[in-house]
């Protein structure tokens, strides 16, 4: 009865359209059925019964089976195929041995990157008639004086507004595509990162009246001239503070300050706003993430990501603190000298 039920496993095992390979506590190879003999091109006579330290090493089966899979999956390229690997331990607390599950992912792979370039191509198209709107806006606003009634003046700087607002989620969306296709382009120059700091500052500042919050800010002298890409770091100040105003209620307080740590720049954006919960901080520089209390809030959820891409890009690092209902603290850590900085755990 019980040979019966093995039996009947193995031949379902057979039919299934995933790859399955299992190893004993030794590492011996004990099973690997169709689909796993076609993803790794093995005939299973050569395999079977063997060490994964005896098989040769360049072979797929070898790299495939030398992976840790267990914590999260790993993909393998194998022939310009993707696959995918997940491994589960089996017994227990006495382990029995390792089953290895093999996905080909390729075909999804290749349509994800169809769908993200189709995005992007659209993305791309819509910038040229906001463009067009922005320049008769633009010239709407130059007329706005002496031609225009004052009555109409209101809604040409809300349409202005709007228009900006809308080009800069063009340009999220389309770095987002640029950087998982690796073409986001860092061009660093030396720069006066003091200025651009304060720069940021006064913009935070103006956006934070409107809003009807304190702003305040402390950056530090002495910060020596950097190798920066002005526009992409301005990007992600302006991202951060813009986050910090948007996220925090009215009369809240946001504070920007900057402090030389070693061979690093440390520059701190913090708020008094609604907080991120424990459990969404891990996701929180995912693509297209947005925490629950974001709903109701205008947003892509690209531009932690773009940021976080942009200072590794400068061989910094960026991470948040953030307790919910009381505030957040964004940290940016930047290399004064081209080396890496990151935070100590
Ligand atoms: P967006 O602001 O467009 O939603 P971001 O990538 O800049 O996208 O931020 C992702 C998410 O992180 C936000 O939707 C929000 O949930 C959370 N977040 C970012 N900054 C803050 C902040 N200062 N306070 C609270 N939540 C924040």
């Amino acid at each position: 009865m019980q040979e019966e039920r093995e039996n009947l496993a193995a031949r379902l095992l057979e039919e299934v359209d995933c790859g399955a390979v299992y190893l004993d506590a030794g590492g011996k190879l004990l099973f690997i059925n169709r689909r796993a003999e076609e993803l790794l091109h093995v005939e299973r006579a050569k395999v079977l019964g063997k060490r994964v330290d005896m098989l040769p090493l360049r072979t797929p089966i070898y790299r495939v089976l030398s992976e840790n899979a267990q914590d999260e999956p790993v993909e393998v390229s194998i022939d310009g195929s993707v696959i995918q690997v997940r491994s589960v331990p089996l017994g227990g607390d006495s382990p029995e041995g390792e089953l290895f599950q093999l996905r080909d992912i390729s075909h999804d792979r290749k349509e994800k990157r169809q769908r993200e370039e189709f995005v992007a191509m659209m993305t791309h198209d819509l910038k040229s008639p906001l463009t067009v709107i922005m320049g008769y806006v633009q010239a709407l606003m130059g007329e706005m004086p002496s031609k225009m009634d004052p009555s109409l003046h209101l809604f040409v700087k809300e349409m202005d507004k709007s228009a900006v607002k809308m080009l800069s989620m063009i340009d999220d969306v389309l770095d987002a595509y640029r950087l998982e296709a690796g073409l986001l382009q860092i061009d660093r120059q030396p720069c006066d990162a003091r200025s651009l700091l304060e720069g940021c500052c006064r913009d935070g500042e103006r956006e934070a009246a409107v809003h009807g919050s304190y702003f305040l800010s402390e950056i530090c002298d002495g910060i020596p001239t950097l190798d920066l890409d002005e526009k992409q770091i301005t990007r992600v100040f302006a991202n951060l503070i813009g986050n910090a105003v948007k996220f925090t209620p009215r009369r809240g307080t946001i504070s920007v300050t900057s402090t030389i740590e070693g061979e690093c720049l440390l520059v701190q954006v913090r708020d008094t706003g609604i907080g991120i919960s424990e459990s969404e901080l891990p996701r929180i520089f995912n693509k297209y993430f947005r925490a629950s209390g974001a709903q109701g809030f205008k947003g892509t959820g690209l531009g932690l990501t773009i940021s976080k891409a942009i200072v590794e890009a400068h061989g910094g690092s960026i991470r948040v603190e953030s307790s919910a209902g009381k505030g957040s603290c964004f940290s940016v850590l930047l290399p004064l000298h081209n080396e890496r900085c990151s935070f100590t755990p």
